[in-house]
């Protein structure tokens, strides 16, 4: 009886074809984002494709709770490049995803966040083009927008910002890419960094050197969605040094919007925390008359 139940957990054929998800062909591999951390936070086409599968290569930020609605006796390898694990280069990857296309088998490639948000998902999508192996993109929630949400900082208001710049921190070559600083700093009040933990004190300078104030609001998210989610609220100046206190993966957020956490961080108030009624102290007035 039980056995039944998880052959037909968490996506029975039939809600599947209600949903019209596609089906996944032997010979394909699906890219397919994991989300940020939070099993929750994957897509329905994304879990139904962890259910397909009889391959899974999955990165070092996929939530390892998701592989357990593996179909039993599907292949799990690990590819990612972190937390002590044996590192995987790219190209290796790559050619793993085509050697296995080409045995028949359904591959299910999955990432953390969205596989098409720095995370080196088009490199590899254009291998499998240009092997002539079919593959389809499933989108994810990606770090800077669902990990900023739990951190109950949105990515946009009225009030604060009508435009997001998503930068990373880490260039092809380890460095910090070369961007037009000046134009970042001018361009959205908000600028949300990927891999930016390193050079966020560098990062800090260039923005302030070309105009943004030392105390603007900053704020650290790491481990964002997951039990262990920590968020520090600092300012631009002090930036730097807060990003130097761990390692831990993080999204690094730049705009008065990350003032509105203090109304809007829906975790800490599970815990008790009070909400701040009007963060910005915009609608005082408003509501005075
Ligand atoms: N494709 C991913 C990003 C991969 S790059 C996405 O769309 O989210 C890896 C970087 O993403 C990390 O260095 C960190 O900056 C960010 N990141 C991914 N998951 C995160 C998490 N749970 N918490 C904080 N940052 C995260």
């Amino acid at each position: 009886m039980n056995v039944e139940m998880t052959t037909d957990f968490p996506l029975p054929p039939h809600q599947a074809e209600l949903l019209g998800l596609p089906t996944f062909e032997r010979g394909w591999v699906w890219l397919a984002g994991a989300g940020p951390g939070d099993p929750g936070l994957i897509t329905v086409l994304g879990l139904h494709a962890i259910t397909q599968a009889d391959v899974i290569l999955y990165d070092a930020l996929v939530n390892e709770a998701l592989l357990k609605l593996a179909r039993p006796g599907a292949e799990l390898i690990y590819a990612g490049k972190r937390g002590g694990k044996a590192s995987c280069k790219q190209s290796d990857i790559s050619r793993t995803l085509v050697s296995l296309a080409r045995k028949g088998v359904r591959v299910l490639r999955l990432k953390g966040g969205d596989p098409f948000v720095f995370g080196r998902g088009a490199e590899e999508a254009l291998v499998l083009a240009r092997a002539a192996v079919p593959f389809r993109i499933v989108p994810g929630v990606t770090a800077g927008i669902g990990g900023l949400a739990y951190a109950g900082i949105p990515l946009t208001h009225r009030d604060t910002n009508h435009a997001v710049t998503f930068i990373t921190g880490h260039g092809a070559d380890g460095k910090l890419p070369k961007l037009d600083w000046a134009s970042v700093a001018k361009g959205a009040p908000t600028l949300v960094f990927y891999m930016a933990r390193g050079f966020a004190g560098e990062i800090a300078e260039l923005l302030m050197g070309h105009g943004r104030r030392g105390d603007e609001a900053a704020a650290i998210v790491s481990d964002a969605t997951v039990g262990k989610q920590a968020v520090f609220v600092t300012t631009l100046a002090e930036l730097g040094a807060a990003a130097a206190l761990s390692t831990a993966p993080a999204i690094i957020a730049v705009g008065e919007n990350v003032r509105l956490r203090e109304g809007l961080d829906w975790i800490g108030a599970m815990g008790g925390k009070l909400l701040a009624p009007d963060p910005l102290g915009r609608n005082a007035l408003d509501e005075a008359g």
